[in-house]
């Protein structure tokens, strides 16, 4: 790794500065990945980071020997026969990274009962008939939807739709119905504003192939994409920001960084923000109106509020149950909170799903007596005075709810980090901290607002500010990695 970045222009191929294939925005999940593909079919690329570490929000950080991961809930889709891991595969990532799988992957705490996702998912739906053994046709049906269901006839089916539609095909029982309201917190959307094709593809991911995480943090990932990306001729500059793209005739010539420093390259791909790639990197007046009103209109995903804790379990029972425990005393008024949320309102009062996640199974880092846990939330976006008023006091919140269920926590906690939307929001400059691009309501979902082409000739898109297939998450960031270096190099024939 030490050697690996390159902090000046020259690079160890002996260059000239502006002679680069491609030059990339962002060494996110989805830049490194598309960075890979395209170095490895033999293209000069650049990536061009701003933060002095690889992996966006693919990120790890450790505190006081306790090893946080910022993105929480885990890797979906790392089966065996699954796409994102074959394209992952081939780039040989599996040899410097281990992945791990938890059983159960998530647990929801409801009432006195839990539930729970196991591996064997024959056990999570007898769990499900056991609890509300009135919807037993119900639950069969809607797990076997899921499992046969494909993008492609999701797509068909389905696109206008929102996911109470799907739910209300299958269930009665409003509590049902709120507990297959929870994970939608990772999206901060209720049922019936969620698309019903992001809400069911991330139920089905969720269940049926959830619980993945890399040992060591998932930012043993990205240093191993990052490094990989290197071993196929690769370049990297790091802590520099892209401040401009030369346009020229409504073609893209190359990135303007720091000191106004211009390197030029055939392609640039903005891994980036997509509301900054238009706006601020290449500014409104190079970009057709009716490009610009659309853009204007969509909506960015929801943010989170996080409370990073290391805890000292003195003896005390591990929570060995689940990578992430998802607890409310009433799933019934998710939707309305969900819904508060996606308005931009933020009732401290509401019981919003608290999720917690924690590496039990993981103890590269960490001692056997200690946890590293995270509490989140989803919350609106509001004013940097707003959340230095407030963050104590919410996270003080989320900790009493925590108690709970893990009832020795409180006592014990030896490290606490509070993240809020504006510290996401500095880290990657995605648009109010949002956590998964846009926001994944039918209306954005779409090849015809944010695809991986521009109204830029050779300016192209990566990762998750793309309108299609939309959702955004990690194996979504992957796969329009991979597909944004195939569209290149087939332009490029
Ligand atoms: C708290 C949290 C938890 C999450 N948990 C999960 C989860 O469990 N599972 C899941 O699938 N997804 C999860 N997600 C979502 C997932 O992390 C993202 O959708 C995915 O990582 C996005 O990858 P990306 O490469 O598209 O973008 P990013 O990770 O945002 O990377 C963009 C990169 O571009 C760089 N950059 C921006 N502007 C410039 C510039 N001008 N010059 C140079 N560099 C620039 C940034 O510094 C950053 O490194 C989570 C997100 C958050 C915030």
């Amino acid at each position: 790794m030490k050697n690996f970045y390159i902090n000046t222009l020259t690079n160890p191929k002996g260059l000239k500065k502006d002679q680069y294939d491609v030059i990339i925005i962002g060494a996110g999940i989805g830049g490194l990945v598309c960075g890979c593909y395209l170095a490895k079919a033999g293209l000069k690329v650049l990536i061009v980071e701003k933060n002095d570490k690889p992996g966006g929000y693919c990120q790890s950080f450790e505190r006081d020997g306790y090893r946080f991961d910022i993105i929480t809930h885990g890797l979906t889709g790392f089966r065996r026969t699954s796409p994102i891991k074959n394209i992952l595969d081939k780039l040989n990532l599996f040899r410097k990274v281990n992945i791990a799988r938890a059983d159960p992957a998530d647990v929801i705490i409801y009432g006195d009962r839990k539930i729970h996702f196991w591996n064997d998912t024959k056990r999570t739906i007898d769990e499900f008939k056991e609890i509300f053994p009135h919807e037993a046709k119900g639950i069969e049906e809607f797990f076997k939807f899921l499992s046969i269901t494909n993008f492609t006839s999701l797509y068909y089916n389905y696109r206008n739709d929102t996911f109470d539609k799907i739910l209300n095909n299958y269930f009665k029982d409003k509590a049902l119905k709120g507990i297959f309201t929870s994970f939608l917190g990772v999206m901060g959307l209720p049922t019936f504003r969620v698309s019903a094709i992001s809400a069911t593809i991330l139920y089905r991911e969720v269940i049926f192939d959830g619980g993945y995480y890399p040992i060591g943090g998932v930012g043993k990932m990205s240093y191993a994409l990052s490094e990989i990306f290197k071993e196929y001729g690769g370049n990297c500059l790091i802590s520099v920001r892209v401040n401009r793209l030369k346009i020229k005739n409504k073609k893209v010539e190359g990135v303007i960084l720091d000191k106004n420093e211009f390197v030029s390259s055939k392609y640039v791909i903005s891994a980036c923000d997509g509301r900054q790639t238009f706006f601020d990197l290449i500014g409104k007046n190079n970009l057709p109106k009716r490009f610009i009103n659309n853009l204007e209109k969509l909506l960015p995903s929801t943010t989170v509020f996080i409370v990073f804790l290391g805890v000292n379990r003195n003896d005390q029972k591990n929570i060995k149950e689940g990578r992430a425990i998802w607890y409310t005393s009433d799933y019934t008024k998710l939707d309305e909170i969900y819904f508060n949320i996606y308005k931009g309102h933020l009732n401290l009062k509401d019981d919003n799903i608290l999720c917690i996640f924690n590496l039990f199974g993981d103890t590269s880092l960490i001692s056997k007596d200690k946890d590293a846990i995270t509490l989140i939330i989803s919350v609106p976006y509001k004013t940097p005075q707003y959340w230095l008023r407030n963050k104590e006091q919410i996270a003080l919140n989320l900790i009493n709810r925590a108690t709970n269920v893990i009832p020795y926590f409180l006592k014990n906690i030896t490290v606490k980090k509070i993240i809020t939307p504006l510290s996401l929001y500095e880290w990657t400059l995605n648009y109010r901290g949002a956590v998964r691009g846009w926001a994944a309501i039918p209306e954005q979902i779409s090849r015809d607002k944010l695809y991986i082409e521009t109204p830029i000739n050779n300016l192209f898109l990566t990762g998750h500010w793309l309108t299609f297939p939309g959702g955004g998450g990690i194996p979504i960031a992957i796969y329009l990695g991979y597909n944004t270096a195939k569209w290149i190099l087939k332009f490029n024939q």
